[in-house]
């Protein structure tokens, strides 16, 4: 069996991706309760003890909301980098030593056949970081919070068979919203959030032959709308001619429901 993924929730909200190839399966962030979690892993036919470890990307609420209680609760490794910890460790509660694993930034580790790397992002956090995730031939890629699309992200995901990105705002909706300056300033900064049209833009460099099915990811529930994302996103590789050259789908993600089951190798 090769990898398959679900996004069992995705957004400003909270955020958690399973990826299994058949014989690992690991949770990606945990930015929602340990009660809500098991209820969007039951509707994708898991549980819990399913898991074999967590990678957690960055500290933020949504990413880490429910990770101190289900690392002790169902005796889960955690792997983050060392700045990463220094915050979870404030902010989780006790994680068993047992269960504390340091994963560098730019570092890989492998579960069986499942090869697991972090790259370092842009974000407004410790050390954030991204993965990529590696099982045969097959390769997925998960950026989600960062400001802009580095040199280094963009070589980290390049020939991804899948890629989740984020496309957090809509540049005129989060202008027009309510949020303080400071904090549209922050969210528009190198340090902040991918905008739509961001996204569209690095799209057109990122996709190529090889990339089946692009996700856009991380929402925001206030300064954005899933259509509004796909229409964005999709007329700047539309006028790009990206769609006419190349096989790649859009695909949509839900901040209060988890996707099917994507297999990276099925149309
Ligand atoms: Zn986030
Ligand atoms: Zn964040």
């Amino acid at each position: 069996m090769g990898l398959r993924f679900t996004i069992l929730s995705s957004g400003s909200t909270g955020n958690a991706t399973v990826v299994d190839n058949g014989e690992t399966k690991v949770l990606l962030d945990a930015g929602f309760s340990g009660k809500k979690l098991e209820q969007l892993l039951t509707e994708r036919g898991m549980s819990f003890a399913d898991l074999d470890a967590v990678l957690v990307t960055h500290e933020h609420s949504d990413h880490i909301k429910g990770l101190g209680a289900i690392a002790r609760k169902h005796k889960l490794p955690v792997y983050a980098n060392e700045k990463t910890w220094e915050e979870l460790d404030r902010l989780c509660g006790a994680i068993p030593e047992e269960n504390r694993q340091v994963l560098d930034t730019g570092g890989a580790v492998d579960f069986g056949t499942l090869k697991v790397e972090s790259f370092g992002i842009s974000h407004d956090a410790a050390e954030p970081v991204a993965y990529n995730f590696y099982s045969g031939e097959e390769k997925l890629s998960v950026a989600t919070d960062l400001g802009y699309l580095s040199g280094k992200v963009k070589e980290s995901v390049e020939d991804a068979d899948v890629l989740v990105l984020e496309s957090n705002h809509d540049v005129g909706m989060l202008r027009m919203g309510s949020y303080p300056w400071n904090i549209k300033r922050r969210i528009l900064s190198d340090i902040g959030h991918l905008s739509n049209e961001a996204a569209g833009e690095g799209l057109c460099e990122l996709v190529s032959g090889k990339t089946k099915r692009v996700y856009l990811a991380h929402l925001s529930r206030n300064h954005n709308l899933t259509d509004l994302a796909r229409m964005t996103v999709g007329n700047i590789l539309e006028e790009n001619g990206v769609f006419e050259n190349l096989p790649v789908k859009l695909k949509d993600t839900y901040f209060d429901r988890p996707t099917e089951w994507d297999r990276l190798e099925e149309e």
